[in-house]
């Protein structure tokens, strides 16, 4: 069953939460670059690793769009979705 998307009237919004896993992560910046909305960063920090982790500085940006979880090359990253 496919819902009507003729206009956007009803239509539930989708947001994202992208939710890296700090001390797996390599701070590669894939998912920095693959993000459309620029949610994600590498953080001042390092993690256990010394790497210079990703984080979401601006996650109100995400939509949940998965292209980070989809690039990363260490599956470090989750996404949640929800209707607002
Ligand atoms: S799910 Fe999409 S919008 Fe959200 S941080 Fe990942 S790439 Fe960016
Ligand atoms: S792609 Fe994965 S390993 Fe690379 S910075 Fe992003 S979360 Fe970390």
């Amino acid at each position: 069953m496919y819902e009507n998307c003729n206009n956007s009237l009803g239509m539930a919004k989708i947001k994202g939460a992208a939710v890296v896993d700090i001390d797996r992560c390599k701070g590669c910046a894939v998912c920095v670059a693959a993000c459309p909305f620029d949610v994600l960063a590498l953080a001042r920090e390092v993690n256990a690793k010394g790497y210079h982790y990703s984080s979401a500085a601006h996650p109100d940006a995400c939509t949940g769009c998965t292209n980070c979880a989809v690039v990363c090359p260490d599956s470090c990253i989750t996404v949640y979705r929800q209707k607002e």
